[in-house]
Order: structure tokens, then sequence, then C-alpha cells
């Protein structure tokens, strides 16, 4: 009687609940013309972000990296990669032209929770530690001659100002991290710090963002590659600016003429962007309020919160679970952005994965099919909204290059490299940023653009960035 009981919505209800998912739908509206906008107003602000400082909600950071990769770089170099809920040590072998990535060793390690909002030694020394076990590892071939210090490339995907290519200072964290005392600080010289208390003797090479760790593995593959995105648990863009485009720089023009720049295009904002009550209130309540606005619409950290969200008012306001409100589903980030895309891919007829997850992540049961439908409708929106967002902010990219139209039947190549686990495990997000993306550009301009998956480029990129920054240079060849 009780399951019965528990299935039966009054119609009056079930109009209710699609109500509020129609209404949702239609705020999340991303019409190719608010697209267009969208694009548009990105462009504008990466002019204002390279013209000065804080003259845009884009820093426009400036990465000291005016050369990318040329295949040439070779030797042993480590990276370390923090930026999600794991974080990375790898060890490299890098071979120059012939050989290519002669080796490659990583692993991978979980940052305990507390750690991401404890205290800036806390994280470091973890960091370190970790770094030292793999160290401990490693092979006799890989022993540095006597005298000789090991190398590095960080990763660091937070913001951070650059004062050199391998120093610079934490802007604000991101993402679920927030450690006040490391705010203002070098990380180069935290993570130095931690390094020296556990005698393990190592030099940073490289401090790079993972956008910039993409661009330099994606150019090392391909030249084409003008620009990298990530899409993973926060996101970013970076791509290769001519140093004369960049007026808030005045430091000598590289010999190169360009200039890599991380964009920090998660904290991109404008009022086109279509926010829902939903966006407002997981804003209001995060970490980090008024920050990150687009990266709270598209990236993987914040697309299953979404959902939980939506379903919780469907929950409240229109018994769309039952006559009660199920606990599980008041609670903050419980269902996860895998979780989503599993559900949002069930290919069963009657959506048994949508089923089971609705049991297993939320602990509510013996859902109808009918309902079933309308959460994997609720996937749909929040993930094609922040796809087709992805795609306007690569549109405002190619426009500034001048790159999002073919000039006098001159076909030139733009590859963009993209990484991060929403790219590359949620397919239809994935499918839906690229099918928007030819849609935007039309057919003989897509011709030239192509979005690679750069797979863990940012690893590779960091130690090939270390090489081409090592101190022995040019000192000594063996
Ligand atoms: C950070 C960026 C980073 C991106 C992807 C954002 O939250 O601000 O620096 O590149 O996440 O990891
Ligand atoms: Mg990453």
């Amino acid at each position: 009687a009780l399951v019965v009981r528990h299935r039966m919505i009054s119609s009056r209800k079930w109009a209710r609940g699609l109500a509020i998912v129609k209404e949702f739908e239609e705020k999340c509206g991303t019409p190719i013309g608010k697209l267009r906008q969208l694009a548009d107003a990105m462009d504008v602000e990466m002019h204002a972000g390279l013209a000065s400082e804080g003259g845009s909600k884009l820093s426009m950071l400036i990465s000291y990296v005016d050369n990318l990769p040329t295949g040439d770089e070779e030797g042993l170099y480590y990276a370390l990669d923090l930026g999600g809920t794991n974080f990375r040590v790898l060890r490299v072998h890098l071979g120059g032209k012939e050989k290519g990535v002669i080796s490659q060793e990583s692993n991978e390690v979980s940052i305990p929770p507390e750690l991401m909002t404890g205290s800036s030694e806390g994280l470091f020394d973890f960091i370190a530690d970790a770094l030292a076990k793999f160290v401990e590892s490693e092979p006799e071939g890989f022993h540095p001659p006597a005298g000789r210090q090991r190398e590095l490339g960080f990763t660091f995907s937070f913001p951070v100002k650059q004062t050199s290519i391998a120093s610079g200072t934490l802007i604000k964290w991101t993402k679920g991290f927030s450690i006040e005392d490391t705010v203002g600080q070098d990380v180069v010289g935290e993570l130095t710090k931690s390094l020296e208390k556990i005698g393990l003797d190592m030099r940073v090479a490289a401090l790079v963002n993972d956008t910039i760790g993409t661009l330099a593995g994606g150019r090392f593959y391909n030249q084409d590659v003008i620009a990298a995105v990530i899409l993973g648990t926060g996101t970013n863009a970076a791509y290769v600016e001519r140093a004369h485009a960049i007026p808030k720089w005045h430091g000598l023009l590289p010999k190169s003429g360009d200039m890599v720049i991380n964009m920090e295009w998660g904290n991109f904002r404008s009022a086109h962007l279509p926010l829902t009550e939903y966006d407002q209130s997981l804003d209001a309540e995060s970490l980090n309020p008024g920050e990150q606005i687009f990266e709270k619409l598209l990236s993987g950290m914040y697309l299953g919160e979404i959902v939980r969200r939506a379903l919780l008012k469907m929950a409240e306001e229109a018994e769309f679970f039952g006559d009660t409100v199920p606990p599980k589903l008041k609670k903050p980030f419980i269902l996860k952005t895998p979780e989503m895309s599993s559900m949002h891919h069930d290919t069963t007829p009657d959506l048994k994965v949508v089923g089971n997850k609705l049991r297993d992540v939320l602990e509510i049961s013996n859902t109808s099919l009918k309902t079933r439908k309308i959460v994997v409708e609720l996937c749909d929106i929040v993930a094609s909204r922040g796809a087709r967002l992805a795609a306007a902010g690569i549109l405002g990219i190619l426009k500034k290059l001048g790159r999002d139209t073919v000039k006098g039947g001159e076909k030139q190549k733009s590859v963009i490299a993209l990484d991060g686990g929403l790219f590359e495990h949620y397919t239809k997000f994935r499918v839906c940023l690229e099918d928007t993306l030819k849609e935007l550009l039309g057919d003989e301009a897509a011709d030239t653009v192509v979005v690679e998956l750069a797979n863990d480029g940012s690893g590779i990129g960091a130690a090939l960035l270390a090489a081409s920054h090592s101190q022995y240079l040019g000192v000594e060849e063996s």
C-alpha cells in the first residue's frame, strides 16, 4: 500500500512539476543568437583584460611562456599536476624529435578533502611527501648525475599572477579549494619550503596553469594547436597571443613575438548568460560567491549539483518523489556529474540506470518511468546549456584571433586541444559542444577548426616546459 501511495502523484502536482521543468528549460535557453552575443562579449572582455590589469572579469594572465615546444626537448623531468580532486606526479623521458616521449610514468593520489580547506603548509607538505615517495621509486636510469638537480614542471590549476616562468602568486582559489593563507603567496615558494623540509632537492623549472600545459603538450604533437580548453572539475582556456597585442605587457618583446595567455575564462560573466534561480542559489552558497560564474554553469564540479537543485524544487513543490522530500536530495553536491552523465546516457527501455542511480545515490526508490524520463530531461537541459556555452566561449577566442571565418579562400587550420574529464567522459556534452561549434562557425569555417582531445596533455606539457626552461640548457650536453 505504501508503494502505491508513493507512486500516486496527483495530476495537479504532476502539472506543477511539468511547469517547473518547462520554466527551467526556458531560463536555460541558449538560442544561437544568444551564443553569438556571448562570443562577442567574450571577445570584448578579452581585449579589455589584455589592455589593463583588472580591466575585465577575464584576468587574461601572462604565462611567461613565449615559446611552445618544438619537439626537440630532451631529458628526464618530473611533473606535478594539482587542480581537481586528485593530483598526479609524473616522470617523463623526452627523446627529442626522433624519439618523442620515450617513457612516462605517473602516480595519482587523491587529496584528503580536509586538506582542500585547511592550511597552506598542510597541503604543500602532503604534495611534497607524495612527490618524495614517487622519487624513491625512480629507476636507476633516471638518477641525475652527481651535482645535477632534478627539475620539475609544476602544473597548478588555479589563477596565478606569474612573476616569471617559475614563480607566481595565487590570486584566489577556485573549485573545492579554499585555503586563506596561500592567497597572495608564491606557490613555488610554498612547495619549495615543503620540499626542503623533507630534504628533497628538486627545482621548479616551470610553473604553469593546466591550460598552458595542455597547449604545450598539444603543440608538441601538432603544430596547428593554437588554443587549449579545460572542461573538467573547473573550466578555463589559454591561447597564443601576439605580444604586441597585449598593452598591459611592459616586458621585452619576446623573440617569437608570441605570448601565451591564461584567460581564466571560468570567471567570465555577462548579462547574456542564462542564469536560473538554481544557479543563483548555488553561487550564493558556494565557497566563492560572485566568482567563477561561467565555470559554475558548465564545469564538472557543478553540473550534477544544478540538477540536484532542480530535483529538490520538484520534490518540494510538486511532490515529485512522493509526499515527503527525500532527505538525501537536500545534501549539496551529493549528485556528482559522472552519475548525472550515466543517467543521461541510459539507453535501457525502462531507464533502469536512472532508477538505480536514484536509489543508490539519493535513496529514492520505486520511481515510475514517467518520473525517470523527467530526470533525464533535466540532465539534458543542464548539460546542453553547459556545452553550448563552452562552444560560444571557443567561438569568442577564434573571433579574437580572426580565425572564425575563412579569409580569401585561405584554409588555415586552427586546432584546439581539449582536456578534462567532462569533455573526455560525458559523450552527450562533447557531441553537443562539437555540433554547436559547427553550427556557429558555418560549414566553410567549421572545416578549418578542429577540436581535439589532448588526453593528459598538461602533465607532458609541464615536463616539456620544464625542459625548455631547464637551468642546464646550453650549459651541458650529455
Ligand atoms: C581555475 C583555472 C583552471 C581551471 C581548469 C579553474 O577553476 O581557475 O586556473 O585552469 O579551473 O582546471
Ligand atoms: Mg587536470
